[in-house]
């Protein structure tokens, strides 16, 4: 269904088609200072969400202010193609998994596959990007699948080659079992989730005995039939424990724990001196020759478990080192699937971590299970696939990122972060904790590793398509395909006069992403002027998950390639929240799908909504009901405004471009004001990139238009003819529109569009953003209509307390306040009166109006009275009002052998008969509540006139037709009707009131009297 609103935005889309609009408002600005924004590219595998639109929201706003600030801003779009995400997208459509099937499907094939599959949902990105109304240049996009984009990647790790910073090392690695190859560091940051798993305490059998174990400690006790070594740290002292008939060697910091009271120690010594001790293995399905014994490592704590470390080297980083260190034998017992190899015979083919259970069951049938527990801890997971990921010692490709940790540090210091705590925090703890970059994947669908090694050692990394054809043995085609399978058949000579081959990875993603200031204008082959007015980005806008992923690569590479930060700013965006706090998920079913809420919505109302909310870096909770009220609230309040200027201005014939003229009123100079106040608070929020209070102040000023400004002016256009004052109020309502689109044109830029198309012919996109003039900012007469702003406010509240309908007049208001409140307020008693429906603005300040109450501050009070407080408390109690006043006017008073200061006693007015107090910002306001005959019979009449102006409605009748009215009812109403027809006539266009019956008449109830009326 397709609402108005989206109706709306599509024409005002195809205006921009038609006109090119994008395009210009860009051209316009050629040889304007840039500003640079880097388009973090999404994958079009997968359908936008929630949080996209909050990210191309931003992105969009950020582009659409600068422009319209000056700056040209230039917006290349890009598309990730590469990776995992898209090989396991295929292997579901074909129905296959893993690698051994996709040998057998063909790598040609599913190469192809990947491919097609790579843009299944450009449609539906494009639809959305359009809808959202952000403007990016989709048309030369950059992708990170082009030979051109490939061979600028390709450049830049020929270079990192060339300064020796890519290496082939054997490390512990993150590895999906799944996807079958090993993570990158920033790539496990991204799959943390909390789960169960069993630690357990096995018994190590001492060499030579029969009753004395080395109690071993571990989180996983799958890596077991894998053990190779016990760690005890040097320095920690060991104590041999009896118990019952078995002994226990443990650190004695937490042999309390481990074994209650009830244990005797009948040995100690230092961890140093435990080392060699050799022990039997609880499981020995793998036969090792040099291992099974006492290592000594730093590591070991005697903070948890007990003190002693089980160790398999191919599944730790500390167990790979320390069994190097120590030249023990490493034991594999896995396959790449993440199962067990044949010799566990038990449980060979399993998936290890599924094993836990059983191996502990094994210990215990074997008498070698001291202690299980269940525990839980946050565990890593593959960001694609979901696997629990396993630590494997591998050999593979890495970047050393170590090397370079100290210039990255310096770099980040250089950023302005958006929020500012990302810089030393979660992003500067990442850089502190640096690894080197794992960047190798032994996959098929990616930028394949440019680095060909011969059987001499000696390795080769072309680093351009030219140099490769160089190289090569034979020719290479011009339009060579750089991806696998046909990039394998390249083999290039080596100087040793053998053959060089290429190795068969293909590198990270994020390598890819966070080469696009370069590869974007195929860097250094491409156009190398475009290349440097486009470095560094003045802004990157990302999610906050960035942190490991685009935001680390950009620095990384940037800083590997030029030594340089790639952006000046970063806005790391908060999540998208469920209305509940909850993450949204298409699993869990509160995802929202920004798609039907802009359909439904329209997008400015969606975007007004991500961008009013807060502060775009706080995590949101949204749904679909805060879009909703950022349609009634902003978009219909706008609308409505704009409807009415529109109404009166056709009627008119008024020409906003040219008639400027008029007699301004109070009123005019104040909407004026406002205008230029907010436009310069707007423009300073901006500067600093705070788009949510900027937001927020337009969003005060829309409603103090429409609520204030029209509705106090509207009798103002209704007037017939041109006056000077009428004039002013069109020419006023005109201006602050016109200003209001150009300073809303990058929040919700349809809306803005159409009021600005309607008024001035031009698009607010090509304009200049508005500045403020000073000299129609009067502060003076902005604070004076703030505080009757806040008397009308406070008497409507006072009127709600009491219950009392608007229609009904009152007698009396007595309105009290400092800062000569009084003064201020005198030129504004009529529109008080009116807008209060009160006969009478009392600004004297009046004995009579209310008494004070006095009690006790405990608070305050307590701490220095102690004991006597209760004494305070009643004196207080019996306080007399002059007292009060002399405590109000001296600060102090003494009563009953007590000083009390005024901080310690809470006073409070309290309003005498029938008047009703209201307060707030300083202000007092007694409404007196009274309701006299007089009273009660006008706001009778002023219902009846309610009721007749429904029905007038009703008949749909010209505003301005006078018309007979006929009303008939009980002798009384008509007795007090009569009394008030001068009323009746200035409120309703009447030529007659006929107390008449007429046939067609209209039964209405007022108050509980019957009136029947007919209109003629
Ligand atoms: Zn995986
Ligand atoms: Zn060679």
């Amino acid at each position: 269904m397709q609402d108005k609103a989206a109706l709306k935005e599509q024409k005002i889309r195809e205006y921009w088609q038609e006109n090119d609009t994008f395009h210009t408002s860009v051209r316009n600005r050629e040889g304007k200072k840039p500003y640079v924004f880097y388009e973090g590219p999404p994958t079009a595998n997968g359908m936008p969400h929630a949080g996209h639109a909050l990210g191309r929201t931003i992105k969009d706003f950020i582009a659409r202010y600068k422009t319209m600030d000056g700056y040209q801003v230039k917006r290349k779009a890009g598309w990730d193609t590469h990776g995992l995400p898209v090989e396991l997208e295929v292997e579901k459509q074909l129905k296959i998994s893993g690698k051994e099937q996709i040998e057998t499907y063909g790598v040609e094939r599913f190469i192809e596959k990947c491919k097609e599959s790579v843009f299944t949902y450009e449609r539906e990105w494009k639809q959305f990007t359009e809808a959202l109304g952000y403007w990016v240049d989709m048309e030369d996009p950059y992708i990170t699948l082009d030979n051109s984009y490939i061979e600028s990647v390709w450049h830049i790790l020929s270079h990192i080659h060339g300064e020796g910073l890519l290496y082939k090392g054997h490390r512990v690695v993150p590895y999906c079992p799944h996807c079958e190859t090993s993570l990158s560091s920033h790539e496990v940051a991204q799959g943390y989730k909390d789960v169960s798993d069993l630690s357990a305490t096995a018994k190590f059998l001492v060499e030579g005995t029969t009753d004395e174990y080395l109690l071993g400690w571990t989180t996983t006790p799958w890596t077991l039939p894998a053990n190779v070594a016990i760690a005890v740290h040097p320095e920690l002292n060991y104590v041999t424990v009896q118990q019952e008939n078995e002994k226990y060697i443990v650190a004695e910091g937490l042999a309390k724990k481990l074994f209650k009271e009830d244990f005797q120690v009948v040995e100690s010594r230092k961890g140093k001196d435990l080392a060699g001790v050799r022990y039997e293995a609880p499981f020995s399905y793998v036969q090792i020759d040099k291992g099974h014994q006492v290592v000594l490592a730093d590591f070991v704590t005697d903070q948890s478990g007990t003190g002693l470390v089980h160790i398999a080297p191919a599944y730790g980083e500390d167990d790979y080192r320390v069994v190097q260190d120590n030249d023990l034998d490493f034991v594999h017992i896995v396959d790449g699937k993440g199962r067990y190899i044949e010799e566990i015979t038990p449980l060979a083919g399993r998936f290890v971590k599924d094993c836990d259970v059983d191996i502990i069951k094994l210990l215990a049938e074997k008498n070698r299970l001291f202690h299980k527990e269940k525990y839980t801890h946050s565990y890593p997971h593959c960001w694609r696939c979901d696997s629990p990921l396993l630590y494997y010692a591998m050999e593979g490709w890495f970047i050393r990122m170590t090397d370079v940790k100290e210039k990255m540090q310096e770099n980040n210091r250089q950023v302005e972060w958006h929020p500012g705590h990302m810089q030393e925090g979660r992003f500067g703890k990442f850089l502190d904790n640096m690894v080197d970059w794992n960047i190798g994947r032994n996959r098929y669908w990616g930028t394949p590793l440019n680095v060909w090694t011969c059987k001499c050692g000696k390795e080769k990394a072309p680093g351009s398509i030219a140099e490769l054809r160089q190289e090569a043995i034979g020719s290479v085609p011009e339009d060579v395909e750089l991806h696998k399978p046909y990039v394998d058949q390249i083999q290039l000579r080596c100087e040793c006069g053998d053959t060089m081959q290429r190795t068969s990875e293909v590198i990270d993603v994020w390598f890819d992403s966070g080469s696009m200031p370069f590869a974007q204008y195929h860097y250094p082959f491409g156009d190398k002027k475009l290349f440097e007015s486009q470095y560094p980005a003045d802004v990157v806008i990302e999610g906050v998950d960035q942190t490991r992923g685009w935001f680390y690569s950009l620095l990384a590479v940037s800083t590997l390639v030029t030594g340089k930060a790639p952006y000046k700013r970063v806005l790391s965006l908060g999540h998208i929240l469920d209305e509940n706090g909850q993450k949204m998920s298409k699993s869990k079913g509160n995802a929202l799908n920004p798609t039907e809420l802009m359909e439904t919505y329209g997008a400015d109302a969606l975007r007004w909504a991500l961008l009013s909310d807060s502060a775009p870096w706080n995590n949101k909770r949204f749904s679909e009901r805060t879009v909703a009220q950022a349609k009634s609230k902003m978009i219909d309040t706008l609308s409505n405004v704009f409807s009415f200027y529109q109404l009166y201005q056709q009627i008119d014939q008024f020409d906003g471009e040219k008639d400027n003229g008029g007699v301004r009123s109070t009123l005019d100079e104040w909407i004026l004001s406002r205008l230029h106040s907010v436009t310069k608070q707007v423009n300073d929020y901006l500067e600093q990139y705070d788009i949510t209070n900027a937001a927020r102040e337009l969003g005060t000023f829309l409603d103090e238009l429409s609520n204030w400004y029209v509705r106090r002016s509207r009798q103002r256009f209704w007037s017939s003819g041109m006056t000077e004052d009428k004039r002013a109020a069109f020419s006023t309502l005109y201006e602050v529109l016109k200003k209001t689109a150009q300073l809303l044109a990058p929040f919700t830029p349809y809306i803005a569009e159409d009021i600005h198309l309607q008024l001035t012919g031009n698009s607010v996109h090509l304009t200049d953003y508005p500045k403020p003039c000073d000299e129609l900012i009067n502060t003076q007469l902005e604070e004076d209509m703030t505080t009757v702003l806040q008397v009308v406010e406070l008497t409507r509240a006072a009127r709600n307390t009491a219950g009392i309908k608007t229609k009904q007049p009152l007698a009396a208001v007595y309105v009290l306040g400092e800062n000569c409140v009084a003064e201020r307020l005198a030129g504004y008693a009529a529109t008080i009166k009116e807008e209060t429906n009160v006969k009478e603005i009392k600004l004297e300040n009046n004995d009579h109006l209310f008494t004070h109450s006095a009690k006790l501050d405990f608070a305050v009070a307590g701490p220095r009275l102690g004991k006597r407080v209760g004494e305070a408390k009643q004196a207080l109690a019996q306080i007399e009002q002059v007292q009060i006043k002399e405590l109000l006017e001296k600060g102090k008073i003494a009563i009953s052998n007590l000083e009390l200061t005024k901080a310690e006693v809470i006073i409070e007015k309290v309003p005498s008969n029938q008047l009703l107090l209201s307060e707030g910002n300083g202000l007092s306001v007694l409404l007196d509540t009274k309701l006299t005959t007089e009273l009660k019979e006008e706001g009778f009449v002023r219902e009846v006139i309610r009721e007749v102006q429904t029905y007038r409605k009703e008949l749909d009748l010209p505003v301005e037709k006078r018309v007979n009215l006929y009303i008939d009812a009980s002798p009384t109403v008509i007795d007090v009707l009569q009394k008030y027809t001068d009323m009746l006539h200035h409120n309703l266009v009447l030529q007659e009131v006929l107390y008449k019956q007429y046939e067609k008449a209209k039964g209405v109830e007022v108050e509980g009297e019957h009136l029947q009326l007919g209109v003629e």
